[in-house]
Order: C-alpha cells, then sequence, then structure tokens
C-alpha cells in the first residue's frame, strides 16, 4: 500500500501553575513568581511538543513513554523528553518538517521570550529556528486559564519521510 510522505500530528497539555515553582517554558527559565506544577520540570510547552511528534509518527504519547508514575522522571528536564519523541520518531524513518505551538497563558507574559523559546525547541529536534513557529495568547480572563490558574499548550507537527 502507497504511503504518502508526510504526517501530521497533534499534541495538547496543560498545568496548573502554582507560586514558587520553577518556570520552565519550551526549554528556557522564564522569570515569574508562578510556574508550572507536576511531576517532572512541568514544560507543558516541550509536552505538547513531544505529543504532537509522536502522534505524527503513529506512537504511544509521552504518559506512555514517561509515566508520572515513574520516580525517574520526577524534576525531569522535558528537553529529554522532546528529544526522545524526536529519536522515536527518527528509529521510524520520520524526520521533523515543522512544529506550530499555540501556548495560551494569562500568565506570565511570553511574548519577550518566545525568540529564546523557538531556538531552544529547533537546538531539542536538531532543526532551525524557522520551523518553529509560537503564538502566545490569553483566555481573556475565562476559565482556569484566563484566570492565571493554568498554562496550557496545543501543537502540531509535520513529519517527512527521511
Ligand atoms: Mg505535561
Amino acid at each position: 500500500m502507497t504511503q504518502p510522505p508526510f504526517r501530521v500530528g497533534t499534541g495538547y497539555d496543560i498545568h496548573p501553575l502554582k507560586a514558587g515553582r520553577p518556570c520552565v517554558l519550551g526549554g528556557v527559565s522564564i522569570p515569574s513568581e508562578v510556574g508550572p506544577d507536576g511531576h517532572s520540570d512541568a514544560d507543558v510547552v516541550l509536552h505538547a511538543a513531544a505529543d504532537a511528534v509522536l502522534g505524527a509518527a503513529g506512537l504511544r504519547d509521552i504518559g506512555h513513554h514517561f509515566p508520572n508514575t515513574d520516580e525517574a522522571c520526577r524534576g525531569m528536564d522535558s528537553a529529554l523528553i522532546l528529544a526522545a519523541a524526536a529519536r522515536e520518531a527518527a528509529k521510524a524513518g520520520w524526520k521533523v518538517g515543522n512544529l506550530d505551538l499555540v501556548v495560551v497563558a494569562e500568565r506570565p507574559k511570553l511574548s519577550p521570550h518566545v525568540p529564546a523559546m523557538r531556538s531552544r525547541i529547533a537546538g531539542i529536534l536538531e532543526i532551525d529556528p524557522s520551523q518553529v513557529g509560537i503564538k502566545a495568547t490569553t483566555n481573556e480572563g475565562m476559565d482556569a486559564v484566563g484566570q492565571g490558574r493554568a498554562l496550557a499548550v496545543h501543537a502540531v507537527c509535520l513529519l517527512f519521510r527521511a
């Protein structure tokens, strides 16, 4: 059966924001009085990105590869998770064409950090920053995200046959 040389995948993640937690988003440390709470470093941007890569490759999600019940994953640098996702996709014969992200957050203010996040994500995936899109938006004061109690990320990834 002939298969197309492209695959698309989506990823989504949300984490609560907690006072005093380090704020690492897109692999970049961001000065903030709140940070995403979770089992790993809780980098919700890299988690959504990793799931988009894995999904496009037809692989299981990051919860399968890095269970939040696994003590080895506690406080883990999520750059390792995204790198592992890309490695698994590469093993299946896929390369990242591009990644596009929507970060929904009332706080911290992300736009000043978008260029650094793009560079960092591109570095982890060994692609050019022009292959990484990041949009920062808010939820206009509605729901937990809009009230600054959580941060959500949507991701889309295109893979092509290596
Ligand atoms: Mg997560």
